[in-house]
């Protein structure tokens, strides 16, 4: 196992009915900024629920978070944090929603061009806090410090982290999961599962622990993924799929072992030029990725067949070829097409993709910086 640090400060408030319990996570006296997305939480009576609890405070709405937040948005929320003095943000909704609080929490308080925060290293050396209500389980951006902000004039979708935005709190109330749909639901699943392969599936450093939570995190994706879309109102299914998609990626299962990270890099790019939604990037990038990168990954993709897919005869080769497929069929199952021609995406559209990565510089992707531009285009050919 390598050296690692573990911190992750976020309070989650897990259960139905925790909505209620927002205003005692909140400092008596804040000016709260209450930001949301295109209107969902008005269907599901999350809005008042929120308001109810926000009586006490002092607060603002801003609503029309996009999916994939909007740089100009988010700036706009900055400028109203600004001019009202607001000392907290209540993030209400999905990844988006969060991710854009995360940003608002930092650029509200950053000297200068607020877009450096996602273009230079280590900006961040202050933000206003925050805590969220979550309503669709997938990102963990929940419980983690990290934040994806799309400038839309220029097709850019970068990332940033800082242990100075992890939510304060998080309500993770799955009965608001309900209002779904089920492209949602999909989406969800699907990115929770890449998050996982992407601290699982690299290269062995004997961390039983972390594999092993990653395979029951795995296995449940698997297993409950599937009844969330013939039962939609199974709210145990709708619990275990929530505390996953949490758990997947609030730095758990990352602590002491590599990271991969290529399929959400090269997602990105997909997403900024083309618009296709963030998990549908990452079920078209990983099994080719997985292919591509099969001599490197070896002995994890043999365990991975083994223990997620139960997977135990026939030779190696084959053994990996089954679980790349297995994982394929799953995304599939999740109704969501793996491939780039699915969605109009053509081998004439691979060296803008290759071109925006160099960018970026995002040149040496994967657990060991061996997925060149060279190969990514190798897997973008093989994703067609
Ligand atoms: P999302 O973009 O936040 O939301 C997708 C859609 O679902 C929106 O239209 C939203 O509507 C709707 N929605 C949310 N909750 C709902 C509910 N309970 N009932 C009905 N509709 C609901 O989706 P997401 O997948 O959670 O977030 C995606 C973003 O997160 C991407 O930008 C991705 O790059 C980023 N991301 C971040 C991390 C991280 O660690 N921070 C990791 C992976 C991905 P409303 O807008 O009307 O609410
Ligand atoms: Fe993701």
């Amino acid at each position: 196992m390598n050296n690692f640090q573990f911190y992750n400060p976020t309070r989650i408030l897990f259960g139905e009915g925790q909505i209620a319990s927002v205003a005692d996570n909140i400092p008596q006296g804040s000016r709260v900024l209450f930001a949301y997305g295109g209107g969902s939480i008005h269907k599901n009576g999350v809005y008042d629920q929120v308001r109810k609890s926000l009586e006490q405070f002092e607060f603002f709405e801003f609503s029309g978070i996009e999916v994939n937040p909007s740089f100009v948005t988010l700036m706009e929320a900055t400028s109203l944090v600004q001019r009202e003095n607001i000392d907290f943000i209540l993030a209400v909704g999905g990844g988006s929603v969060v991710d854009g609080a995360k940003f608002i929490a930092a650029a509200s308080v950053y000297e200068g061009d607020a877009w450096n925060i996602m273009t230079k290293p280590n900006q961040v050396k202050q933000a206003l806090p925050l805590g969220c209500v979550l309503t669709l389980p997938a990102t963990g951006s929940e419980s983690n410090g990290n934040s994806v902000v799309t400038r839309y004039e220029t097709h850019e979708k970068l990332g940033f982290f800082s242990p100075l935005v992890f939510p304060r709190f998080a309500v993770l109330d799955p009965t608001t999961t309900l209002t779904l749909p089920q492209r949602q639901v999909s989406n969800g699943v699907v990115d929770a599962f890449v998050h996982v392969i992407e601290q699982y599936l690299t290269y062995p450093v004997n961390a039983p622990i972390q594999d092993g939570f990653s395979e029951s995190l795995l296995k449940t994706l698997i297993s409950e993924g599937p009844k969330a879309l013939a039962n939609p109102n199974d709210i145990t299914v709708r619990s275990n799929i929530m505390w996953s998609a949490t758990l997947a990626l609030n730095g758990l299962i990352s602590s002491g072992v590599p990271q991969d990270w290529a399929t959400h890099m090269i997602g990105h790019e997909l997403t900024a030029l083309h618009g296709v939604d963030h998990a549908v990037s990452l079920a078209i990038i990983l099994p080719p990725l997985l292919q591509e990168m099969t001599e490197e990954k070896h002995a994890k993709l043999l365990q991975y067949a083994t223990n997620v897919w139960n997977i135990d005869s026939g030779d190696d080769a084959s053994k990996i070829a089954l679980a790349i497929e297995k994982t394929r069929d799953f995304f599939e199952l999740m109704q969501i097409k793996t491939r780039l021609s699915d969605y109009q995406i053509g081998k004439h559209d691979i060296p803008e993709i290759l071109g925006q990565l160099e960018k970026h510089n995002m040149m040496q992707l994967g657990e060991r910086g061996q997925v060149t531009l060279d190969r990514t285009q190798k897997i973008l050919l093989n994703a067609l």
